[in-house]
């Protein structure tokens, strides 16, 4: 048997196409999935080029435990979510790996009822991976495959239902549209035309190389697109990264909104209309949003990092909005996961009533956040946390997930990577030097504590 290595990350399988995420790989990936999730399974990709091959393996390796498979082609991640959720599926694969380069690619599960699969569920296929004691199907069981051509176009309808479409397009709005090369393409800019949108597109053909740029829709990799925004005088540009979970926006000057504002902003609106409810962040989420939505008795709730667990608390709580830093929006009124589609068409409805973007997003409250992270090698994390922990003088300290220390004017994250051996300090103020301060600080504790 081969050495037991954990298999899946913070999000699914991942790993270098033909290195670590071979054919063979996949096809047993499908043969424990095949095996776990017994049913009817619904299977989808972005656009990499590794597409076909993996997937028709994972296919396969489905198909011989006696589930029965639809492929629904080239969609994103939150179009294949939506499907599983809406019909009889025991659950669901998208074959990507998101933001990731061009040479990687993923396997990522879905639960049932739409939400990415839990750590219970990851652990049940990865146990089944190793032990090998799939189910096999006697010739005449073998699963049934079928292809279904229509979840892009469902995927649109939902999502123009959930927003108040009459109001964006009386806007007339344009919009410069970056879809990475990735799935969206098939869906974003007809998402946006349904909304009466004049759409600009960049990177808007199917194309595994990422000709355009990597598929992170980083600064850097959108400056192409807050150029043109500007040049074309357009209201707002929005990217995807490469399976159109995450939206990213520019404003209508050009400037990239970084994640936690367009989350702050989008929750900020809802609970405007929705006084007193709860929005559901993991605690390394800059105090914007909790701030943000202050100002309409709006609760915010803290959990682990990693969307899966975000998705669960805000069913748990009856969070009306949540989501990350990234740009990875949820919005329970569509569905419990991130979902790119509608955190534009969310976005396009706020500036349609309250616009334009620039000012919405200069109305947030302002923090200053610094960002570190040191090597530890093979240190045991938990042990660093509690020199941190002795060493450190805090007025209070959050464990939900690492150390979180409320300091007197702000506070520091410091927490261990979940995939590689580093530890991230993460500081956060009102006041620019003291974030600087904070992260220097508790860097320096960490690396005395490592001597
Ligand atoms: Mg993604």
């Amino acid at each position: 048997m081969p050495e037991r290595k954990k298999l899946f990350g913070t999000n699914g399988v991942r790993g270098v196409v033909n290195e670590f995420l071979t054919p063979d790989f996949v096809l047993k990936m499908g043969k424990a999935i095949g095996t776990e999730m017994h049913g009817n399974i619904a299977v989808a990709t972005d656009t990499r080029t590794s597409n076909v091959m993996l997937k028709d393996a994972l296919i396969a390796g489905i198909l011989s435990t006696g589930s029965s498979v639809v492929d629904l082609g080239v969609i994103p991640t939150p179009a294949l979510q939506l499907r599983v959720k809406s019909g009889s599926f025991t659950g669901g694969v998208m074959v990507t790996a998101s933001h990731n380069p061009p040479q990687f690619n993923g396997v990522k599960a879905i639960a049932p009822d739409g939400t990415e699969a839990s750590k219970d569920e990851e652990d049940r296929i990865e146990d089944a991976f190793y032990r090998e004691n799939f189910k096999v199907a006697e010739w005449n069981g073998i699963g049934m495959l079928s292809a279904r051509h229509d979840a892009a176009d469902s995927y649109i309808r939902a999502i123009v239902e959930r927003v108040d479409a009459e109001a964006i397009r009386e806007r007339k709005f344009t919009v410069v549209l970056d879809c990475s090369n990735g799935a969206s393409v098939y869906t974003a800019p007809y998402l946006l035309e349904a909304l009466g949108v004049r759409v600009i597109t960049l990177n808007s053909q199917p194309q595994g190389s990422f000709p355009g740029h990597e598929s992170e829709p980083t600064p850097e990799n959108l400056r192409d697109l807050a150029k043109t925004v500007k040049n074309v005088g357009a209201d707002m540009g929005i990217a995807h990264d490469g399976d159109a979970d995450r939206a990213v926006f520019i404003d209508e000057r050009g400037r990239y909104i970084p994640g936690e504002l367009s989350l702050a902003l989008i929750a900020r609106e809802i609970i405007r209309n929705r006084k007193g409810t709860i929005a559901v962040v993991p605690v390394s989420t800059p105090s914007v949003v909790e701030e943000a939505i202050r100002e309409f008795d709006g609760r915010t709730v803290y959990t682990r990092v990693g969307s899966p667990v975000v998705a669960r608390k805000m069913m748990e709580v009856s969070a009306v909005i949540g989501g990350e830093e990234n740009g990875g929006i949820i919005n329970p009124r569509m569905q419990y996961c991130r979902d790119g589609g509608m955190a534009a068409a969310k976005m396009l409805e706020i500036v349609a009533e309250r616009g334009p973007l620039s000012s919405l997003i200069d109305s947030l409250p302002r923090f200053y956040t610094v960002k570190l992270k040191v090597e530890i090698g093979d240190r045991n994390p938990a042990e660093i946390l509690q020199g941190v922990r002795r060493e450190a003088s805090a007025v209070r300290i959050d464990e939900t997930d690492g150390l979180k220390l409320f300091l007197d004017e702000g506070w520091v994250l410091v927490r261990p990577s979940g995939t590689e051996p580093l530890m991230r300090i993460f500081a956060e103020s009102r006041i620019e030097k003291n974030a600087r301060k904070y992260a220097e600080d508790h860097l320096k504790i960490v690396k005395s504590l490592l001597r």
